[in-house]
């Protein structure tokens, strides 16, 4: 565990990933059938995962002598220059170390469990290093391993964004059970939770503000073809000064369109886009159409979109064009706003370069007319 090139449980394609010359390596763990074996994974013409057997003894070996130690034998198969089996021929030149966010699960200290997530429990938690207090996603140790693929991909996602209004990534615990990611704690919580509460002293700048920062967040992400797909109050965080920031990547894909052929099972139906739902087919501008149903449950200080109906009854009444109305209070704009991004044609609805344009000089006309 403490040399560098031991990569913990990080699934398959993530070693995959890091691989890219012949001779690079690094060892790792999976389980099968519930036994933990530890693999060594080798580029050479194409990847490689060597399980290291293990002799009566209880020694460790590949095809050439057996050590006390995995990391005797690593060390042998390096220093000796000998394919790892006749077979494959593989011979490692390369240790490939952790990268910086792959922090050691001992790097956290839990603390107070603070919500629950669809793979398990969020903590508030502590860094060792430098005591900065985080947020630790974790992931059930009994899920299957396509599971724990799905929750990896939030972190593999976030680890290349960099934007105040985007929930920051600060590592990811692989070493071994339970994976966890680790996020800058954001401490107002869900801005679903904090609309509903402070409904009654919320002022509409500030509610405009809240949309300003989404979609300042939404053009950052539209910028790197990042496609979110789940854009809703309920996966908004609330920081500092009420800074509205975009979370919960699960369902996110880095492409300029994405088509989902896989069944459409868990999809946000009353913040789904039609061209989504019908044809599974995702762009920015469904995230735009989200958008609209999020400055909704912003104006109308966390209510419940289409309340009253029926996922269905609601797809329905979109397809014959029935629009939500604006909620009490919304400036026109706004509303006007909403309902461009509920364009039933993706190329009618603006892109978020343009909401955000709109929402700011809303934003400053708002700032102007209370001086
Ligand atoms: P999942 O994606 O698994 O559904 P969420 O991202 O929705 O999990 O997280 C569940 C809850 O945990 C959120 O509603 C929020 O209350 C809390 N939470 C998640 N991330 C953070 C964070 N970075 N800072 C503070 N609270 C968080």
């Amino acid at each position: 565990m403490d040399e560098e090139w031991f990569h913990g449980v990080l699934p398959r394609e993530e070693v995959v990933r890091l691989l890219t010359q012949d001779g690079d390596f690094l060892v790792r763990e999976t389980t099968r059938n519930d036994e933990c074996q530890t693999v060594l994974s080798v580029c050479w013409g194409g990847h490689k995962h060597f399980i290291v057997q293990t002799t009566a003894e209880g020694h460790y070996r590949f095809e050439g002598p057996a050590f006390p130690s995995i990391r005797e034998l690593i060390l042998y198969q390096f220093n000796s220059g000998l394919p790892v089996t006749g077979r494959s021929g593989a011979i490692l030149y390369k240790p490939i170390p952790r990268e910086r966010w792959e922090l050691n699960n001992d790097d956290v200290i839990l603390l107070d469990k603070i919500g629950r997530g669809n793979f398990g429990d969020v903590y508030k938690a502590q860094l060792k290093s430098t005591s900065q207090e985080v947020a630790v996603k974790t992931c059930r140790v009994t899920l299957p391993e396509e599971h724990k693929k799905k929750f990896l991909q939030e972190g593999r996602i976030l680890k290349q964004y960099d934007h105040p209004n985007i929930v920051k990534l600060i590592g990811i615990c692989v070493q071994k059970q339970p994976i966890m990611i680790v996020m800058e704690l954001v401490p107002g919580g869900s801005l679903l939770t904090f609309l509903r509460k402070n409904a009654s002293i919320l002022t509409e700048g500030q509610l405009m503000n809240m949309c300003l920062d989404a979609a300042a967040g939404m053009r950052y992400l539209e910028s790197k073809n990042c496609i979110h797909r789940d854009l809703a109050a309920r996966n908004c965080l609330v920081g500092y000064a009420n800074t509205v920031k975009i979370s919960d990547f699960g369902m996110s894909r880095e492409e300029e369109e994405y088509i989902v052929s896989d069944g459409m099972k868990q999809i946000p139906i009353k913040w789904t886009a039609p061209e989504a739902l019908n044809f599974g087919k995702y762009t920015s501008l469904c995230d735009v159409w989200s958008y609209g149903i999020l400055c909704w449950e912003i104006f109308s200080r966390g209510g419940t979109p289409y309340s009253g109906m029926s996922n269905s009854k609601a797809r329905e009444k979109i397809d014959t064009g029935y629009r939500m109305p604006a909620p009490e209070n919304t400036p026109d704009e706004m509303y006007r706003l909403m309902l461009r991004c509920w364009e039933y044609q993706p190329e009618n609805r603006p892109n978020f370069e343009q909401i955000y344009t709109v929402v700011d000089t809303l934003c400053q006309a708002y700032r102007v007319s209370f001086l």
